[in-house]
């Protein structure tokens, strides 16, 4: 059997209209690669849509302030990759005359562009013979070819490599790489494949050894991590104004404002973060709290986050001491500041 002409048959059938597709640009390849990396389709959409109507063309997105590329990505998740689209169209303006290189390896070069997206821009917008490996090939690969190994292990995905390469189109390894990706994501689904209908199924090693339900196999992660953020909302009594700070160190959310904060390693009450160096170093009276939140968990890939907000209230300014890195700003203005998610959600209940 030829898998790339059923494949591709069956991709000219069942591929969804997606904007990116109807017009190949290596621009809005690139944006929509790097957007739909950790996101589904119909969570990032809106995302891209904004990002196309913002940043037309990569030397807008290039002249934009880091601030409001991560103010248009704030609610997605995984921050670095914002960063990096930012400094790639950077790159790509000042070194490559606003054109991408074409070839792997110098896509490989460019920040966020790691082995799966070189290969995507590089079949789909310049015809490379490069297979792609995103969560939902692998999974095809695997199940069609009977390869049960630990997918998280590299002996893993050389193999599954080494037969993308032997199935990939020669003629048309773009449209086969979206074809893989899309029968991964419509037909080949990580619960309830659709066999009964499938193309593949009187060759498919996973359906004939019945073995479907187990492949592929990804060994289970190590522990999660659990962090306890204490966020200080630092305000006058009108809430008029408030503190936040660029979050600077090599750590999620890098490049995003929050409110001063202690870090704990485990759960810790009011009176022990009172013992904290940083209330003598930053309040001179006995503190007004007006509200805490009860701490909410928010699940990153490889951590827990345990967030808990204070509301403080300073009634004399001359009563706090600032931090060098604290800026002070108009909660009219709060909005225009790119922040995570949960901080976005405790703000907005602040100030409605
Ligand atoms: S037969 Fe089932 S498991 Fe095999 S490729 Fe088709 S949908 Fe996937």
């Amino acid at each position: 059997m030829n898998f790339s002409s059923i494949l591709l048959s069956w991709y000219a059938i069942n591929k969804r209209p997606l904007p990116w597709r109807s017009d190949i640009k290596p621009y809005k390849i690139w944006l929509s690669e790097i957007i739909f990396q950790q996101t589904r389709i119909d969570q990032g959409i809106a995302y891209y849509h904004r990002f196309i109507e913002a940043y037309p063309d990569i030397l807008q997105l290039a002249n934009a302030s880091i601030d409001s590329v991560l103010k248009l990505w704030q609610g997605l998740g995984y921050y670095s990759r914002a960063r990096y689209l930012h400094q790639t169209a950077n790159i790509i303006i000042n070194n490559f005359q606003g054109e991408f290189p074409q070839d792997l390896k110098e896509l490989k070069k460019l920040p966020g562009i790691g082995n799966y997206t070189a290969a995507a821009i590089a079949s789909i917008c310049f015809g490379k013979s490069e297979p792609v490996l995103d969560g939902n090939a692998i999974r095809v690969y695997c199940r069609f070819l009977g390869i049960a190994g630990d997918t998280t292990k590299s002996s893993t995905r050389s193999e599954i490599m080494k037969a993308a390469n032997s199935l990939i189109s020669e003629k048309h390894p773009g449209d086969y790489n979206q074809a893989v990706m899309e029968f991964g994501a419509l037909h080949c689904t990580p619960a309830n494949p659709d066999c009964s209908t499938c193309p593949f199924r009187n060759h498919c090693s996973a359906y004939r050894q019945k073995t479907v339900s187990h492949i592929p196999y990804k060994n289970p992660s190590t522990k999660k991590k659990n962090r306890h953020f204490h966020y200080f909302c630092i305000s006058d009594e009108s809430l008029s104004f408030i503190y936040l700070l660029k979050r600077q160190k090599k750590d999620i959310w890098n490049g995003l404002y929050e409110f001063p904060m202690i870090e704990t390693e485990k759960e810790s009450s009011l009176e022990e973060l009172f013992s904290i160096v940083f209330f003598s170093q930053h309040f001179k009276k006995d503190l007004h709290i007006r509200s805490t939140e009860n701490p909410a968990k928010h699940i990153l890939s490889h951590q827990n986050l345990f967030l808990c907000f204070y509301h403080i209230i300073i009634g004399e300014e001359q009563n706090l001491i600032p931090g060098s890195d604290w800026i002070k700003i108009k909660t009219s203005v709060v909005h225009e500041y790119p922040v995570a998610k949960p901080i976005a959600d405790y703000l907005q209940k602040l100030l409605k």
